[in-house]
């Protein structure tokens, strides 16, 4: 028999949306809970420096998360470590189903689930994932101090991460698939000033390779001319996009073609009483900014939607 606790508002995922959604609602006296499966913070917890947070010129990214997570906790946010298996509505109620086996039950629900990165894809990628293949700059490029490292992709978050990469690496590549970047003018040009990242274009990763303890080195393909070659590493970091947390819903939820949860202006999703807000949102901008705003809209909206409900029950009484 599961345990079920009670709560106005569940936001389900810790990162910039939840935590700002969660501020909002348990500032509007609602009684609030945040499940979050890892620490609170989301990606920025795993990101090194972060300068396009208005109002801080430069801060660390796990500073910056837990400056998020005290402050919304000041206005009463409870925040539990729980890994959300399912999202569904029984009646009047939203429920998120936990791993743990307990279910919490919510007058409205919020999904702030972010994404996971993508993977390559390619031999070798799983064998050597903690040898020398990682998704997080962050938590272990100084495992690799003094070494070549090999970053994948052509975005803000491959340019960035392989740039902050220099600190530890004698040399980084930057293996791209096309001959023109996807990542925002200012960090490219950063991690062109740069003397340790040199550009690998047009060029895809067809194999990781490895002894029985890291990886050694890459096979590459030029997609243009088809040449193969071999480049020599100590690490590889694929930073090829994220795909949205989006599969915990029981019933039928709408996305797009990419999985991405579709809200209207109210982050309302096409299940009443349940929102969305942040990376798992279908939007064109994936910042820290924007996630806070659609927390404070589905804070917003959640509030009204939980209104009209309570004078629906008082009714019925
Ligand atoms: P992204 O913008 O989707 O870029 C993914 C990159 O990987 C693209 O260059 C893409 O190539 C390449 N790629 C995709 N699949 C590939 C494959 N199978 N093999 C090789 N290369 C592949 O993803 P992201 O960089 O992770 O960023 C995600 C979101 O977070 C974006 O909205 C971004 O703006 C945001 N973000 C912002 C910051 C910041 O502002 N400081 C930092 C990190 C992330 P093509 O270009 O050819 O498609």
């Amino acid at each position: 028999m599961s345990d079920v606790k009670d709560y106005d508002v569940v936001i389900v995922g810790g990162g910039p949306g939840g935590l700002c959604a969660g501020l909002y609602s348990a500032r509007a006296n609602r009684k609030t809970v945040c499940l979050e499966k890892y620490t609170p913070g989301g990606q920025i917890a795993i990101t090194g420096e972060v300068e396009d947070y208005l109002g801080f010129k430069k801060i660390q990214g796990a500073e910056l998360a837990m400056k998020f997570t005290e402050h919304a906790k000041i206005f009463g946010l409870e925040i539990q470590m729980e890994e959300v298996q399912e999202v569904y509505v029984e009646g009047d109620y939203r429920f998120a189903r936990c791993a743990s086996g307990n279910v919490y039950r919510g007058k409205a629900i919020i999904v702030s689930t972010g994404g996971s990165p993508v993977f390559l894809g390619v031999p070798g990628e799983k064998e050597y994932s903690g040898k020398g293949v990682s998704y997080c700059a962050i938590c272990d490029g100084a495992f690799f101090r003094g070494q070549v490292i090999a970053v994948v992709g052509g975005g803000d978050a491959a340019v960035e991460e392989g740039t902050y990469l220099t600190k530890f690496a004698s040399k980084v590549y930057i293996i791209h698939r096309r001959d023109k970047l996807r990542a925002q003018k200012i960090i490219q040009q950063r991690a062109f000033d740069n003397d340790k990242v040199e550009f690998i274009w047009d060029t895809v990763v067809e194999s990781i390779n490895g002894n029985s303890k890291q990886v050694t080195d890459l096979s590459l393909k030029n997609v243009k001319t088809g040449e193969k070659s071999t480049l020599e590493v100590g690490a590889v970091f694929p930073y090829i996009g994220f795909h949205p947390n989006s599969n915990i819903f029981k019933d039928e939820i709408k996305t797009d073609a990419g999985g991405y949860i579709i809200t209207d202006q109210r982050m309302e999703t096409s299940i009443k009483g349940i929102f969305a807000c942040g990376d798992v949102r279908s939007q064109l901008v994936r910042q820290i900014t924007n996630a806070v705003g659609d927390g404070t809209t589905a804070a917003v909206a959640a509030e009204k939607h939980i209104e009209e409900l309570e004078d629906k029950l008082k009714q019925r009484i």
